[in-house]
Order: C-alpha cells, then structure tokens, then sequence
C-alpha cells in the first residue's frame, strides 16, 4: 500500500489550462476583460443562472466592490457571523462601517436567523451569510427579516458556486453574491473571484467601480466614444492569464463535483457507525438543500479530542486542519466589531471541526487510507 502523505486540498488541473494560457501569451490582449474573460463570464452565468456576473481578483475583492455598492458608510452596522473568514468583516470595516457578530446555527454551521433577528438595529444596512462547506444558510427567516427591515443580504458564497436552496442557486439569492476562485476552492485561478448581481442599476456601478472608476466597459461595447472617470472605484479586473485558466476550469465544472462527490459520498456512508461510537457529530445537509462537497467536516466531542484527533492523522500522513477563529474575539474584530451577546457556539464549532482530505483525482487508495486512519481512532 502507498504511504504518501495525503494533503488536504490539491488544486485541480483542467486540461486546456496551457493551451488556453498560450493563447493569451501569445496575444496582444494580456490585460483583463478579453475572450476568456468573457467565456469564463458565460459558463458562471450558466451554472448560477446570476444575470449578471463579473470577474475580480479575489473573493475578498468581490465583497469590497459590495461594500462599496452597498455605499457602507461610518454609522452603519453589518450582521455577520462569528464564526466565518475574515474577509467580509474586512472589507465593511474598509467602509468606516461596524461589523455585528453574531452566533451560528450549530447543525450547519451558518449564520442563525434567530440571532440575527435580535441584533437588527434601525442602523443594520446589511446581513453577511456566508454558505459553510457548501451547505446553504436558512435563507427563508433571513429573506423575511430583510423585507422586513429593508436590508442586503450579502451571499459569501466562496464554499457554494453550484450549491442550492430550495432549487434556488446559492450567491443568487441574496442583493449580492462573492465566490471565490483561490486555489483551495473547487474552482480556481490561482487566485480570482467574482461578484454575482440581480439589479441592472447596481451592474451598471459595478462596471465601473470594478475598473477603475471608469465607463472603460461600455467603452469597449461601443456604447459610448470615450471614457473617463465616473465614480469611485479600484482595479478589481483579474488579467487574462487567470480567467484563461478559470475558463478551462469551469468547463470541467461537472468532472470537478462529480469527482468531489465521489469522496464525500464515500466518507457519508463509511463513518456513521464510528461516529456514533465515539460521540463525533457528521456533517449535516439539510433537505432542501444542494451542496458543493466543498469541504467533508465532523465535529468531534472536544477540542482535545479534536486536537489529538489531528495529531493521530498527522502521524499517518493525512492532513485534517480546523480552521476559523472566531471573529467577534479576534483582535480586528474586538476593536472594529461589535459582538451583542457572546458567540457560544462559534467557539465550540471552532474548537471541535475537523476537516478531511477532499479533492476531485483522490484515488480509492487515499480514501481508503483516510477511512482506516478515522475509524482508528478513539475519542
Ligand atoms: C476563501 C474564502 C474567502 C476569500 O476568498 P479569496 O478569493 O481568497 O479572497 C472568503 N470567504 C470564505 C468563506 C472563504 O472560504
């Protein structure tokens, strides 16, 4: 048997990457916005059904670009919750704007309705849902307390480009959606990101804020003769090199979650009974809801059953990292932040996740191994 050590992500290669990225190289077109910038463009409108779609350099820059959309200003306040990456506090922080964190839904992971509910003020202007593991928030408070208050919904949806709720595709359902094209996530460029839009008025100011502050998009439509300095804005464009390997990516799209369910599929039907032995909790997927195989998590009974845990695979060769500090304690969110009632279940989620190795070519063998290296162990 193999002994490789097992990593926990490996970056998919799409064939058509090098071909693909020897056509720009060989152009006189490197710069952003070109032709796979466009092919890529169609391929995510066709997987999300967004209307609008546009490519940035990160997940982190998508989220600013919405911050700057949303026109968060000193004095406002955005729902978040605690337990999530650290860059959608960031870029409503960028904004003079205070971040609220609040506490998850232990089952999924994700921000809790009900929480959210108690920390809406007449200054909430938005509510950050970030879609953990794939797995979407309850949207169906969320979108009632919206329409209630008047607020966005912001979909970080770096973990869920494919996912659903209740048939409705995830980054789609919200004012805003981000997804995430790092090279940990099912899809990427390296890096890369994108920002998903509804509204025709905020794809029209997205356009420009994304380059640059400048009408150059409807420019190169032929819509206007010249262009020039519209609006505030930053250059969130990634070049052609990256979406020349994005475009190749999403057109495996299918091959990359077919791959990806095959070893969450595997892990859901092996480790139930082990789980049940030793008091460890398995990822839950709610009903109605689709998701990505983004990630594979079990909660163990402790952190020191989690941290032994981590060491024992550790030993065997497997990575299983945790991640995600609590933001409402962490010191950025300590000073900029504002945390109303203390995130109990963030913590614990924090110091009892455990994530398994996932990625689309893991061979039988590797799952195999990390199955016998799970089912081995003790809590
Ligand atoms: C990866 C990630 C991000 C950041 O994505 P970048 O493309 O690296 O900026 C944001 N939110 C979540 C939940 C992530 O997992």
């Amino acid at each position: 048997m193999n002994t490789d050590a097992i990593p926990f992500n490996k970056p998919f290669r799409a064939p058509g990457e090098l071909d693909n990225l020897g056509e720009v190289l060989a152009s006189s077109h490197v710069h952003g916005d070109g032709r796979f910038t466009n092919a890529a463009t169609a391929k995510l409108k066709q997987i999300t059904h967004a209307p609008h779609a546009l490519l940035t350099t990160s997940c982190t820059h998508a989220l600013e670009l919405g911050g700057l959309l949303l026109e968060l200003q000193p004095g406002d306040e955005v729902i978040l919750p605690s337990f999530t990456f650290p860059s959608p506090a960031s870029s409503v922080a960028l904004r003079g704007a205070t971040c609220v964190f609040v506490d998850i839904d232990d089952s999924t992971g994700n921000i809790d309705p009900a929480a959210v509910a108690e920390a809406i003020t007449e200054k909430t202007k938005a509510v950050v849902v970030m879609h953990y593991g794939g797995v979407a928030a309850d949207m169906g408070p969320l979108l009632d307390l919206a329409a209630e208050h008047c607020f966005a919904i912001v979909e970080d949806n770096a973990h869920g480009l494919g996912g659903s709720w209740q048939g409705r595709p995830l980054g789609t359902i919200g004012t805003i959606g981000a997804l995430s094209f790092h090279d940990t996530k099912n899809v990427h460029a390296g890096e890369g990101g994108a920002l998903l839009l509804s509204d025709d008025i905020l794809m029209m100011r997205a356009e420009i804020m994304r380059e640059k502050g400048t009408d150059r998009a409807r420019f190169l439509r032929g819509e206007v003769d010249k262009y020039g300095w519209q609006d505030i804005g930053s250059s969130y464009l990634p070049s052609e090199l990256n979406a020349a390997v994005l475009d190749a990516q999403l057109a495996s799209f299918d091959v990359i979650q077919a791959g990806r369910h095959r070893v969450w599929d595997s892990y859901a039907r092996a480790l139930p009974a082990w789980a049940q032995r030793n008091g460890v909790r398995q990822m839950n997927v709610p009903a109605d809801r689709e998701h990505t195989a983004h990630l594979f998590y079990l909660r163990m009974p402790t952190e020191e059953t989690r941290d032994s845990f981590i060491g024992h695979m550790r030993q065997r060769g497997i990575a299983t990292p945790f991640h995600y500090v609590p933001l409402g304690t962490s010191p950025a969110g300590s000073k900029m932040g504002r945390t109303p009632k203390p995130c109990v279940r963030s913590a614990e989620f924090s110091e009892t996740v455990v994530r398994l190795p996932i990625w689309p070519a893991m061979t039988d063998d590797h799952i195999a191994r990390v199955l016998d290296g799970v089912t081995a162990f003790v809590a």
